[in-house]
Order: structure tokens, then sequence, then C-alpha cells
């Protein structure tokens, strides 16, 4: 009727409505329920700040985590037949796969990249576990056969982060079959004598732990993550006992010799950077930057303090039989 009423007014309310705070600035720690400010939790690698329980880490953000300066390129995986066998549940599996892409703005369960990691280049491969449970399927074989063949083709180290529910059961025994096929890939690894990391988190369980993510060289997980092929549930209700404390946890393993670290996220890229340069013969990772040369110049000189005297003078006759032997 009036312009004030039907123009104006709309438009003052959009205005104010664009400034309303997004809903999700926070999210709730399932283990101790501390209410947790994003942007403090995504800098502290999804790590809870108050329990230290460690919350699902996307793919991407592992790798930004993982590589110098957080850049990596991304290693494009082969697509397989889409739904070999016409499945359907409640849902199409087409339509679930697409649903699982729009809410995860990824192809499928399994990003592959390389780059360097403390200044060492590696190929590294993670799985999603918020993309169908991380379920391994055609895909996922097809991910790590491509890793593994970029590792063997430049010839350097693997490191693969699982996270799955097991096999993809929309695929049936075609993601069965990607248990032996992934095998066969970490065999190239071992064949080609280059490192194969793999590192648990939280779930690793079903088909996924009956192969590739068992077979590293070292084996680390990541604190309380669940590593098991048959769910503790599973296993009580078909023993008809009470499992003991902590059973099939990432420390229970470690302590039953199943596992050779357990590893806090923050700690683990320093951790993964000494063990690569360590299995590809390498000197000790530097860490943080090189003095300044002036710097070392003064740290070799005689009037350095008290007990580095002597050192210093050994240091600086060195430097100067050097240049003598050079001239010889
Ligand atoms: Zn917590």
């Amino acid at each position: 009727m009036n312009w004030i009423s039907n123009y104006v007014r709309p438009r003052i309310n959009s205005l104010f409505s664009r400034r309303e705070v997004p809903e999700n600035l926070w999210s709730k720690c399932p283990e101790c329920g501390t209410m947790l400010f994003h942007r403090e939790l995504s800098e502290n690698l999804n790590v809870c700040t108050s329990c230290d329980h460690h919350m699902a880490l996307k793919p991407r953000d592992r790798f930004k985590a993982l590589f110098d300066g957080g850049v990596f390129s991304e290693i494009e995986v082969s697509a397989p037949i889409a739904d070999p066998l016409g499945f359907r549940d409640q849902k199409k599996y087409p339509d679930r796969l697409k649903a699982a892409q729009k809410a995860t703005g990824e192809k499928e369960a399994m990003l592959v990249a390389e780059g360097e990691m403390g200044r060492t280049p590696i190929v590294a491969a993670a799985q999603d576990f918020s993309f169908m449970g991380g379920s391994m399927g055609m895909f996922v074989g097809n991910a790590i056969i491509a890793a593994a063949q970029r590792a063997v083709k430049k010839k350097r180290p693997l490191i693969l982060f699982s996270a799955a529910g097991g096999a993809r059961m929309q695929e049936g025994i075609l993601a069965l079959m990607q248990m032996p096929r992934t095998t066969v890939a970490v065999e190239m690894l071992k064949e080609a004598g280059l490192p194969y990391i793999v590192v648990l988190t939280h779930p690793t369980t079903g088909g996924v732990t009956a192969s590739y993510a068992m077979l590293g060289d070292i084996q680390i997980a990541e604190p309380n993550a669940l590593i098991c092929f048959a769910g503790p549930r599973v296993i009580q209700q078909t023993i008809g006992e009470k499992l003991p404390e902590g059973f099939q946890r990432a420390e229970y393993l470690l302590d039953h010799g199943m596992l050779d670290r357990v590893t806090h996220r923050k700690a683990l890229r320093d951790e993964l950077i000494s063990i690569t340069r360590m299995l590809l013969r390498d000197s000790a990772p530097i860490k943080g930057d090189l003095p300044a040369p002036d710097a070392q110049e003064a740290a070799g000189s005689p009037q350095a303090g008290d007990g580095d005297a002597k050192a210093g003078e050994e240091a600086a006759t060195a430097k100067g039989k050097k240049p003598a032997g050079g001239k010889r």
C-alpha cells in the first residue's frame, strides 16, 4: 500500500539480518562437553583445548598442517565404474554419493597429495571419515594405487592417514577386492625400498584395518583412536564377556605390541619428519632457522664463555687450518 512498508522496511530488515552472527561459531567437544570457539579449535588442529580429545580432521586441513607452508599439489585419482551393482537401500547409491560430495565438498573418501614435509618430498594420502564413513570402495583402492605408483616413480616415502568404518557395502565384493589390491600397492613400495608410514586416526575399522592400514613400516596412532576389525560391541555380544577397559583403543594396542607409537596430533608433523628422514638415511631434521653467519663466527671465537673456551679454540684452529690445507 505505501512504499515505506512495502519497500523501505524489507530493505532495512535485510540489512540487519545480514549482520546476524553465524550459527556454527561454536562446537561442543563430544568427550568433555566444553563449548569451543571454532577458530580456536581449528587452530588447535581440531584437538579439544580442554581435554585433548582428538576430533576428526578433514584431509585438506590435515595436509595444510602437514606440508611445509601448507603447500601441496593433489594427485589425480582415476574414477572407477559408477554404481556397478545398481545398489539401492533407502536411497540409490549414486544419490548417496552426490549427497556426500555436496556435504564435504570432496570428490570421494580419499585425498592424495604430494609436497614437502620438513624439506623432505613425500606423497601423502588421507581418508575422509565424513565422506560415507571413509568407506573403502573402488575409488579408495584407486587412490592408494595412485599414491603408491607416484611414490615409486618419484622415489618418495608414502604417509597414509586412515579413518574408515570399513569396506563400502554399496560396492559389495568389488569393495572387498580393494583389500588385496591395496596390499599389492604397499608391496610395490616395499620392493622399491621406500618407507610406508601409517597414521591410524579415530576410527579405523573393518577391511581397512585388515589391509593397508596395518601394513606400515611404522604404525603410529592418534591418542584414544578406536582401531579394530570387528568393533567392541560385536565382540562383547559374541563372546559374552565384559571387555577390558580401553579395549581396541590406541594406547591399549600400543601396550600389546600392535603399534609403534601413539602421538599427539600437534607433535605428529615433527615426528613424521624425523621418522622419514631416519628411514631415508638423511641427516637429522633442522628445527627452526639456521643461525646467521655472524652469530656462528662469534660462537667459534676464543672469547666465548668459560666452558665454551676450549671448544671455541678448537673450532678456531680448525677454521685456521682449513684454508691452509686448501693452499697446499
Ligand atoms: Zn574436550
